[in-house]
């Protein structure tokens, strides 16, 4: 009787130490406030609805408020030589130890290795982040985390639009007073969303540990769309990355690995749709208001499998730093000059010729072509690795892609739909996008041209 009066005193407490509150949404809602542009973080599902306007990444501002959050969340703005990767205290080549690395995981599972430390060492009581269930191993489910076997269970990418701001309802309706201390983990749009709303969430500290993200499945349809595409087995496929050989690689539920050059996609026109819209307006890659963000596009490629190969890492500031400490008898930490190395063709030379065929994807104009022979596409694979950029310049390639393809397709087209409103595009942008733009500003009037049509 005690417990559950101690129970309800916590919730009403916590509830009240929410600030604004609105009716959530149910989880199959069809029409989100930020319509085709949604990203289905889940912010929406929860009673924080009410202050979307604000917090969402594709409403109103969206991710020009970037440029302020970093300041408030990371106590400075960004600078000049911090364009790329965001605001950070050190970048550096990490991997978890051989001896601790665990059987779920995407790379070599730093992610999920953290979020366990932070558990043990009881810095946080809970970790929100992302499950899927044995049958659909490619599809999130998000959820509150308590136990390092709950955490272990949810390694790898699911590579599809997640909720994973819904559990925070939970965390009020039923869990307020024993989880004070949290870990969230999660991608750029639903970081924004939970950094704009932090003060209101009446947690006594958060730690936001994310990764990379770009080009986001919509749904488990598009998901299977693209696999169809890529694999000759996507019924058994239980993970994938676009690797730094250019070369998909996907993992199989009985252990085998496929490897296949990015130029011998099966009709890459089915393709078309498969990217969330929200992903062709989204501007925050490398996770900008995270404390610590974990990708692999910024490490030299190694060779061999995903899951041994090294990741890098961008601590933006003292609980990032703190997330390490906590963690270090796990992870294999690297010198930053690792990640420094020469292309012999740079990203500049390069980008024209990879945004072209983006493009045609985006809006729906690639053409269906013969594919090439597999030796031919493995021969280009190879010669695209060899010239190409490398380390830090293939991350700052990727980058510059993502960014000149969505700043063309949000001045052609999605900026038109956002959400009812026709706001100047550039009241939208966080200064790094800007920024890019600026570098490229012959390359991107061109592809404007190309496009508009
Ligand atoms: P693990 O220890 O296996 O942990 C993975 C964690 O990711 C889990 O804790 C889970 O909570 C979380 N997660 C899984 N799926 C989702 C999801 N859909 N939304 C939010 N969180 C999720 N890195 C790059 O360098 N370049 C990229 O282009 C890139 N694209 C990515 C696209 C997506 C959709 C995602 C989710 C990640 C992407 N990453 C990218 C990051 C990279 O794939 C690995 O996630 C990262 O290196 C961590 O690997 P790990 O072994 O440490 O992760
Ligand atoms: Fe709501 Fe998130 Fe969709 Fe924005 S992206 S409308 S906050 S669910
Ligand atoms: Fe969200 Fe951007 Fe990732 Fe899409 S690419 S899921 S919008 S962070």
């Amino acid at each position: 009787q005690g417990k559950r009066g101690g129970d309800k005193m916590g919730r009403a407490q916590a509830r009240a130490r929410c600030g604004k509150k609105g009716k959530p949404m149910p989880v199959d809602q069809s029409v989100y406030p930020a319509k085709e542009l949604c990203s289905r973080c889940g912010f929406c599902n929860t009673s924080l609805i009410a202050q979307v306007q604000d917090a969402c990444a594709f409403l109103g501002a969206g991710m020009a408020r970037i440029d302020q959050l970093e300041h408030t969340v990371h106590g400075r703005p960004r600078q000049e030589e911090e364009l790329y990767f965001g605001v950070q205290d050190g970048l550096r080549p990490i991997q978890v130890a051989p001896e601790a690395r665990t059987g779920r995981r995407a790379w070599t599972g730093v992610v999920t290795s953290i979020a366990c430390e932070m558990l043990r060492s009881k810095a946080v009581d809970a970790v929100l982040c992302v499950s899927s269930t044995v049958d659909k191993p490619l599809e999130p489910k998000p959820i509150l985390a308590r136990s390092v076997e709950e955490v272990l269970q949810t390694g790898g990418v699911k590579p599809m639009l997640s909720p994973n701001l819904l559990p925070l309802e939970e965390l009020w309706q039923v869990r307020g007073e024993d989880i004070q201390r949290l870990l969230f983990i999660g991608v750029g749009c639903q970081v924004q969303a939970l950094r704009s709303v932090e003060a209101d969430l009446g947690l006594k500290e958060l730690y936001v540990l994310g990764t990379n993200c770009v080009d986001n499945p919509r749904n488990a349809e598009a998901l299977h769309r693209f696999l169809q595409s890529a694999s000759e087995t996507p019924e058994t496929a239980t993970g994938f990355e676009f690797m730094q050989d250019n070369r998909i690689h996907v993992k199989h539920s009985d252990g085998r690995y496929e490897r296949i050059p990015v130029f011998s996609l099966k009709e890459p026109q089915n393709c078309t749709g498969v990217i969330a819209k929200s992903c062709y307006s989204c501007f925050d890659y490398v996770n900008a208001l995270t404390d610590l963000t974990v990708g692999y596009m910024g490490v030299p490629w190694q060779g061999g499998r995903m899951t041994e190969h090294q990741q890098y890492c961008v601590v933006r500031n003292e609980r990032g730093q703190k997330m390490l400490r906590l963690s270090q008898s796990v992870l294999e930490l690297g010198q930053a000059e690792e990640l420094q190395v020469d292309g012999r063709l740079s990203r500049q030379q390069l980008l024209p010729e990879v945004l072209r065929p983006e493009l045609d994807l985006a809006f729906g104009q690639r053409k269906p072509r013969p594919e090439p022979p597999r030796w031919l596409a493995e021969l280009l694979s190879e010669v695209f690795t060899w010239l190409g950029p490398q380390g830090l310049d293939f991350a700052r390639a990727s980058i510059d892609r993502a960014t000149l393809r969505n700043l063309v397709c949000l001045e052609v087209d999605l900026l038109k739909k956002r959400a009812g409103q026709q706001m100047e595009l550039d009241a939208t942008l966080p200064k790094h996008a800007k920024k890019i733009r600026s570098q490229y500003q012959e390359l991107f009037e061109t592809l404007l041209e190309t496009y508009r049509g």
